[in-house]
């Protein structure tokens, strides 16, 4: 397949959020996510933009069993201290917190999720707790290495679905992206997960340019043959080896163009919170989708905050700052005064990444240590 003339990328500009009137008095000075407010509003979630937070991701660990070239090094990944990771109890407990502020929707990641040993306890306990709108609706992101054994288990402690990252088709191009020899085992997981009702199967595809962008019609024809959605997301500058590049990332005009050289696209409508667009497939009803957080952020309606594997609550994922909960939770604080540090958190939320303004910085720690 030729590859095709692709349209000249056109980087959308950063919102042009403003603060609502009320917000405006919590903090005198322009917020940065490194020094929050020291006042915080009662109530829910809620940050000076009016954006209302009801998704909660979790980052399980920062271990992996694969070593993706966008996303980890080879070696020398500097590992969270294991007294530093949160417990099982800790982390139901934080999550129970976040709970009663409104999410109403978890969902567990890393690192790879599935190499926490008390995962299946961890769906169960989140899974069992009840939010504003009914029980929390559970989901995860996996390399889905290790899924075939887990995947029952997990569905019946309350998992509802999962997203699982599959790059390539290819034995060979997996190895190279993936930096291990493991198609197979991820393709066997992928299966499981739709015979244990785990769905719809999200797929996530990163493309890299001249590796697996011309797999990108062939990906999709694997999705659309087994009946899972698939989704492609920009590269992002997060990977603890520091490789992106603004010239050499694959955008989301180019994944469109790809996907164009074999199937007719129309734009589904109503996108809400969604961060992918989506796209019906030769009329539909099968769609695919593109997240394009870096040339298309989707900032502006941002319901998501994150908790890493060591506590640390992050408003963003390109956040430079973090709020430490491990450490008050672990010297006695309250609910309350957790909760407390949540909505603080939130109140200090940027109205958006900032990637593409001039001085951008990337977060120090990595994709692996956040969560996607
Ligand atoms: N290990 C699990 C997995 O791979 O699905 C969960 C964690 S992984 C960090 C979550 C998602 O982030 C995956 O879909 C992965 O492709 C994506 N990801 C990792 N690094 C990325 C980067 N630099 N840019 C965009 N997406 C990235
Ligand atoms: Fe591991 Fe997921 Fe990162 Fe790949 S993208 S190295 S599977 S955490």
């Amino acid at each position: 397949m030729g590859r095709p003339l692709m349209p000249t990328p056109q980087p959308l500009p950063e919102p042009t959020l403003r603060p609502t009137p009320a917000a405006r008095h919590t903090s005198a000075a322009p917020p940065t996510s490194a020094a929050p407010p020291t006042s915080a509003a009662e109530g829910p979630l809620v940050d000076r933009f009016d954006r209302v937070h009801r998704d909660l991701r979790i980052s399980l660990t920062d271990r992996c069993s694969l070593r993706c070239t966008y996303c980890m090094p080879e070696q020398g990944v500097p590992w969270l201290a294991k007294t530093t990771m949160l417990s099982t109890e800790e982390l139901l407990r934080l999550a129970g917190v976040a709970v009663s502020l409104g999410i109403t929707e978890v969902r567990l990641t890393g690192g790879e999720p599935l190499l926490r040993r008390d995962i299946v306890d961890v769906v169960a306990g989140i899974a069992a707790m009840e939010g504003v709108e009914g029980p929390i609706e559970v989901s995860m992101t996996t390399n889905a290495l290790g899924l075939d054994k887990a995947a029952q288990a997990l569905a019946d402690a309350g998992l509802t679905r999962v997203n699982i990252s599959l790059d390539t088709l290819r034995p060979e191009t997996f190895r190279q992206m993936a930096r291990r020899d493991r198609l197979d085992d991820t393709l066997v997981g992928i299966r499981a997960a739709a015979e244990a009702g785990l769905t719809p199967v999200k797929l996530n595809t990163v493309l890299l340019r001249d590796v697996n962008d011309h797999e990108a019609p062939a990906l999709l024809a694997f999705a659309l043959e087994h009946g899972y959605e698939l989704r492609f997301i920009e590269q992002m500058p997060l990977d603890a080896g520091h490789t992106w590049h603004r010239e050499s990332m694959i955008t989301g005009e180019e994944i469109l163009a790809w996907l164009r050289t074999a199937y007719e696209l129309s734009p589904v409508p109503q996108r809400g919170s969604a961060p992918a667009e989506r796209f019906f497939v030769d009329g539909g009803p099968a769609t695919v989708g593109v997240i394009a957080s870096v040339t298309s952020p989707f900032c502006g309606t941002c319901d998501r905050v994150r908790l890493t594997a060591d506590g640390q609550l992050r408003n963003c994922l390109f956040a430079a700052g973090e709020s430490d909960l491990r450490t008050p939770m672990r010297d006695g604080a309250s609910d309350e005064e957790l909760a407390q540090m949540f909505r603080m958190s939130i109140g200090a939320k940027l109205p958006g990444h900032g990637i593409n303004e001039p001085g951008f910085l990337q977060p120090p720690r990595p994709m692996s240590a956040i969560g996607g």
